[in-house]
């Protein structure tokens, strides 16, 4: 059994923790939230750090340098990152579920992903671009397969 069968969030290392994230680059979108329904609505206006190809931070490691308010998902407090994607794989864990086929720690590479609409690949504009959020609200983030 691989280790995330075997080991609870709590106990993985930090590598596993580490690799257990797929890579979707869906956190790094920009959300909203309605003030007065609280309801959570993405969009495709990702970081401007957000490579739109490969899906990952081009600064990861020195990221808050250029943006500070990026948030690090750890086994602390993913039970409050309700606003993460339920495809997220540390949401999938946390929820009881399991990993989906489509992840690349189970296919192998990102491709399965990219090809099952599971990534924001090539569904993003830089929010630097964007004048109104609300005017790029998107429903596609929310798909959960499996
Ligand atoms: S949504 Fe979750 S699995 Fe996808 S990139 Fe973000 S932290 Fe990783
Ligand atoms: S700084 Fe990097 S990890 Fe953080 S939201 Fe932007 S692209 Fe994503």
């Amino acid at each position: 059994m691989s280790f995330w069968e075997t080991t609870s969030l709590k106990d993985m290392t930090t590598e596993q923790w580490e690799l257990l994230c797929d890579g979707c680059g869906k956190c790094c979108l920009n959300k909203i939230i309605d003030d007065e329904t609280d309801e959570l609505y993405y969009t495709n206006a990702a970081c401007h750090l957000l490579d739109d190809q490969s899906c990952e931070c081009r600064h990861y490691d020195d990221r808050f340098k250029y943006v500070p308010e990026c948030t690090v998902i750890t086994q602390e407090n993913i039970a409050s990152l309700t606003w993460l994607p339920d495809s997220c794989a540390y949401r999938r864990l946390y929820s009881g579920r399991k990993l989906a086929s489509w992840h690349p720690l189970i296919a192998g590479s990102k491709a399965l992903m990219h090809q099952n609409g599971m990534s924001v690949k090539d569904k993003t504009v830089n929010e630097n671009k964007v004048r109104y959020l609300e005017d790029n609200i998107v429903l596609w983030p929310l798909q959960d397969i499996e």
